[in-house]
């Protein structure tokens, strides 16, 4: 991946025989600053496989952009190398302790670099998967910060689900502290690392359109006009059971629709709304994730 252009800096953290080094790749200087982080957690591959494909398509520009663009497409290498949410080094989940720890365990002292980084930042998207069963959205509290929900709407992805916002998260963080900061979830993930390219292709042109829209690559574009939606809804199962899946993650169920069967019967009290996952057919038991549904809200 992206062996044609190394990397303009690297983040390296060594202590008591661990290391690992996060590659940061520089495009332009000044203002804006764009932040582009992916690979939080490292078993997310189609949010680093869109960083990386941006870092080829921005090295191919023949001037530099208005404004600087950093782009981290590997936030977290020891979670990645095993495909998973968080590093064998401490097992702590790096999105849920920013502003990190510079002294602390080597994912805090990592966070704190990429903190670092972000406090210098004006927009910051954050790539990360919802697993391989999910449909692309961008997640923003948009209802508590209208320069979030401002970065939200300039992303030519579907929907923006409202986020209930977790401590320690790098969007929350940086959104409370004034910064615009959203964080797009893809289609991908899970132990196999499975990638989505055709997500990933609409997801890298969202991005360069975000960038011209922001005046920091050239270009116009016409505005993008997602759909807001309100807080995740999941459905889990209450029996065990043979799931049948009926519809298909981007379709909207109307009120008292289900998304499948349970053992040809369908899910009672489903939520109405945009459904953003549907999980394959499959044996499943009490409490296993069936789907997820974000209810339509007016436009804010
Ligand atoms: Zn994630």
């Amino acid at each position: 991946m992206s062996k044609g252009r190394r990397p303009d800096d690297t983040i390296v953290f060594e202590d008591n025989g661990l290391s690992h080094s996060v590659p940061v790749y520089r495009f332009g200087s000044g203002s804006p600053r764009v932040l582009i982080t992916a690979g939080l957690h490292g078993g997310e591959v189609t949010g680093q496989y869109v960083a990386f494909r941006l870092i080829a398509s921005l090295s191919g520009l023949r001037h530099d952009p208005s404004g600087e663009i950093l782009v981290l497409p590997r936030c977290n290498p020891s979670a990645f190398r095993r495909l998973a949410r968080t590093s064998p080094f401490d097992e702590l989940d790096m999105n849920r302790i920013f502003p990190g720890d510079a002294r602390g365990t080597p994912t805090q002292a990592l966070a704190a670099e990429i903190w670092g980084l972000a406090q210098e930042a004006d927009y910051i998207v954050d790539l990360h998967c919802a697993g391989p069963f999910s449909a692309p959205y961008t997640l923003a509290q948009y209802e508590e910060y209208p320069h979030c929900r401002e970065l939200a709407a300039r992303l030519d992805i579907p929907v923006i689900v409202q986020s209930g916002g977790s401590e320690g998260q790098l969007f929350v963080e940086a959104g409370a502290r004034g910064t615009a900061a959203v964080i797009i979830e893809l289609p991908g993930g899970g132990p196999e690392g499975i990638l989505d390219l055709s997500v990933a292709d609409d997801t890298e042109a969202a991005l360069r359109r975000m960038l011209q829209s922001l005046d920091v690559l050239d270009g116009d574009v016409p505005a993008p006009n997602p759909r807001f939606l309100g807080p995740l809804e999941r459905i889990t199962a209450s029996t065990e059971g043979l799931y049948l899946p009926q519809r298909v993650p981007g379709e909207v169920l109307a009120r008292g629709e289900s998304p499948g069967l349970l053992d040809d019967e369908p899910l009672e009290a489903c939520p109405e709304g945009y459904l953003i996952m549907n999980r394959p057919p499959g044996y499943v038991f009490p409490g296993s994730s069936l789907a997820a549904v974000a209810p339509l809200v007016e436009s804010p």
